[in-house]
């Protein structure tokens, strides 16, 4: 099953400035962990790395609000980390910290390497100082009046108020954090990584999979999203990258480089480089060797990530390890989209989250049920949303009603007929499969060889919400297996008939407690504790099944004596979740007074545009006449748009919002004269205009009343 190639997956750093909450947890540590968990199980080769991002001046910023030094603060949240992923069971090989020496050196080697070969272009620039403090001043350590809304309080990177993204010196009326005094330009050398001499590789990379020639990766099996962001990127043309900062806390830029005093490295060059730091220090501490993992073409390199992190996982980093030499590229940024929290985007400073260390505080024993409800709800392609009650629905319904009372019945029945001793049956005896037919136990252990199959086929392709769904439909058909053949009835009259019927229902809660544990990890403990199996193994243990089976042997040998059964979950309470929504708002830090306006978070505002270039659209009303669904996507619809002077064919990104049939007649608005492009096979004349609702879905622009094909929008 899969390639026997080495995989090294990473999960992206989280910033030591604050807890973790279930937005981090969604976007880039579950989704790693089901995957690695699931190569461990089929016997392939896995390093799981990660560790904390400690330095960049967020973490000085943080360190004056709370009165604490920067390492004290670095200290404080990676301890927190480390007891957080644990608890909840993210199964990293090693979990490392930037502000450790090893990485301190691998960073300055990594730098001077790219120093030496001439990687860098060295930039005068004017950049604010605060003569009281004597510092030079990181953009967050400026705050202005924005110049796009007004708001007094912006940052000098971004405002948060209207989200427009920001330069310094776009700020009206600056003043500095540290001394709150009114920052002067001073002019600052720095080290830059020309991008955009890596532009052409980079673009050939990313659009067709191929690396100097040769094919390196299959890029159809990269999320679309990622694509796209990496070639709106692509398109703008790369900038040179600033790759030093001024600043006082972080990796010291090597100090035999001339100039090299006071400057460290821009957190995003260091960063990523913790990768391969914890990597070293797994090495060190397991005797490996750290190379084979990063340089030999035989590893597959993956990057988990959320969405905000890709161009730096997809363009910057790439750069930096080909101008380095020498290093693998990633074969897959699979990153996710954010995860909402009951109707709002999830905010740390408004307190509008789920903190994943009081999660586990509050509700030991339930750490699956909320990997189960994440994982169900995961943001593979677009934004979800968590919600307390589809948490308790989720619990309640699928892992009590379905999962749980399944293994239940299955093994109180054992024991209650068969002394909890697997009985002995022939692998040709029958029983009703959940269709009623007359199916044999050595049938339907290959029908779970290939639900396997389609598992391993989900998981690889990074559809973990798939790859969930067809586990608990293992579980499912294993319920109507019972109820079918209720062996509870037949034992009175024809206990051998019984035998088949408990024996390919322990053979299924077997193969539940190997395919659930990428999952599940904490519930395939107790599966393996009641079926008197040894608890906690990993490596293999899902080939294992499939080895057996396809030998034609059972999974869980006649004769196996299970162990004491226990209770896998009790149901949750209205009371329970009713307090959790209850504490949520109770304890949301209230937006100030000019913001109430807000109901979600605006997209940042696009760059300025001159009228010309608004006059150059060619906006028509037009009415929808046919509909259709694309064949082999799942989000296309092709369509014919009446335009009065014209009748169009487009392809529209709309098919997970409309049946086709509900929208013949539609009224749309469309831009007529966008140039023509294909779209699987099929040429697009036009794009439907279309607005995103505050709950990411579609709709379409409207004007105040129905007009004739062909009218001009201005
Ligand atoms: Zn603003």
């Amino acid at each position: 099953m899969g390639a026997s190639k080495r995989t090294l997956v990473t999960s992206a750093l989280p910033y030591a400035n604050g807890p973790l909450h279930i937005g981090h947890l969604a976007g880039a540590y579950l989704n790693a962990d089901v995957y690695v968990r699931w190569l461990r199980g089929t016997g392939q080769e896995v390093l799981f790395v990660c560790g904390s991002d400690e330095h960049g001046a967020a973490i000085t910023v943080r360190a004056r609000k709370e009165g604490l030094t920067p390492q004290e603060i670095v200290d404080k949240y990676h301890t927190l980390f480390q007891s957080t992923f644990q608890a909840i069971g993210i199964s990293f090989d090693v979990y490392d910290r930037t502000s450790s020496p090893l990485h301190h050196r691998t960073s300055q080697e990594f730098f001077r390497k790219l120093f030496d070969d001439g990687q860098f272009i060295e930039k005068e620039s004017e950049q604010y100082f605060d003569e009281e403090a004597n510092s030079f001043l990181a953009d967050r350590y400026i705050i202005g009046t924005c110049p796009r809304c007004g708001h007094p309080d912006a940052y000098g990177d971004q405002c948060e108020k209207c989200g427009s993204t920001l330069s310094p010196t776009e700020l009206i009326d600056p003043r500095s954090t540290l001394s709150g005094s009114k920052p002067v330009m001073r002019s600052t050398r720095h080290w830059y990584l020309p991008l955009e001499n890596h532009e052409a590789w980079l673009r050939e990379w990313i659009n067709t999979g191929e690396l100097d020639g040769s094919p390196h990766h299959d890029p159809a099996l990269w999320k679309n999203h990622v694509i796209g962001q990496c070639k709106s990127w692509l398109d703008a043309g790369l900038q040179p990258r600033a790759m030093t900062r001024d600043l006082d806390w972080g990796v010291d830029v090597p100090p035999e480089i001339p100039g090299a005093a006071g400057k460290k490295l821009y957190v995003w060059m260091d960063a990523p480089i913790g990768y391969i730091s914890a990597t070293r220090k797994w090495a060190e501490e397991n005797g490996g060797d750290w190379r084979q993992w990063w340089q030999d073409e035989d590893t597959d390199l993956i990057h988990f990530i959320g969405k905000d992190n890709i161009v730096f996982h997809c363009l910057i980093f790439p750069a930096i390890l080909k101008a380095h030499g020498g290093y693998n590229l990633p074969v897959n940024v699979p990153a996710n989209q954010f995860m909402n929290l009951e109707g709002n985007k999830i905010s740390t400073s408004r307190n509008w989250a789920v903190w994943v260390d009081e999660f586990v505080r509050d509700f030991p024993g339930l750490e699956d049920s909320l990997r189960y409800n994440m994982i169900r709800n995961m943001p593979e392609q677009r934004d979800s949303e968590f919600t307390w009650k589809s948490f308790q629905e989720t619990h309640n319904g699928e892992l009590v009603n379905n999962l749980a009372n399944f293994v239940n019945r299955v093994l109180v029945l054992t024991g209650k007929y068969f002394q909890g001793t697997v009985p002995a049956v022939h692998l040709d005896a029958t029983f009703k499969d959940p269709e009623g037919h007359q199916t044999t136990v050595s049938d339907w252990l290959r029908k779970m060889a290939d639900q396997i199959g389609e598992i391993d086929a989900s998981i690889r392709s990074f559809s973990f919400r798939d790859g969930l769904q067809k586990v608990m439909e293992m579980s499912s058909a294993g319920n109507q297996i019972l109820q079918i053949n209720e062996p509870w009835k037949v034992y009175q009259s024809d206990p051998e008939a019984v035998k088949p019927v408990l024996f390919i229902s322990l053979q299924i809660v077997t193969a539940l407690s190997r395919v659930l544990r990428p999952f599940l990890p904490f519930t395939a403990n107790r599966l393996d504790t009641f079926l008197g199996c040894p608890t906690g193994g990993e490596k293999g243990r899902i080939q294992e099944i499939l080895d057996l089976i396809q030998a034609g042997e059972a999974i869980l040998p006649a004769g196996h004596q299970t162990g004491e059964v226990g209770h896998l979950f009790d149901r949750i309470g209205d009371e329970v979740i009713e307090e959790q929504i209850a504490r949520l708002h109770a304890t949301e830090v209230p937006i100030a007074e000019e913001e109430t306006s807000e109901s979600h978070a605006f997209a940042p505002e696009k760059p300025e545009i001159q009228y010309d270039q608004f006059a150059g659209l060619d906006i028509r009303t037009g009415t929808i006449r046919s509909a259709e669904k694309v064949a082999k996507a799942d989000r296309l619809l092709k369509l014919e748009v009446d335009l009065g002077f014209d009748q169009r064919t487009i392809v529209s990104g709309i098919a997970e919002y409309f049946q086709p049939e509900a929208i013949i007649g539609q009224q749309v608005l469309v831009l007529a004269n966008l140039a023509p492009r294909k779209l699987k096979g099929i040429t697009s004349q036009g794009m439907i205009l279309m607005a995103t609702g505050p709950d990411g879905g579609l709709h379409f622009v409207l004007p105040g009343e129905t007009l004739p094909p062909g009218c001009i929008i201005s």
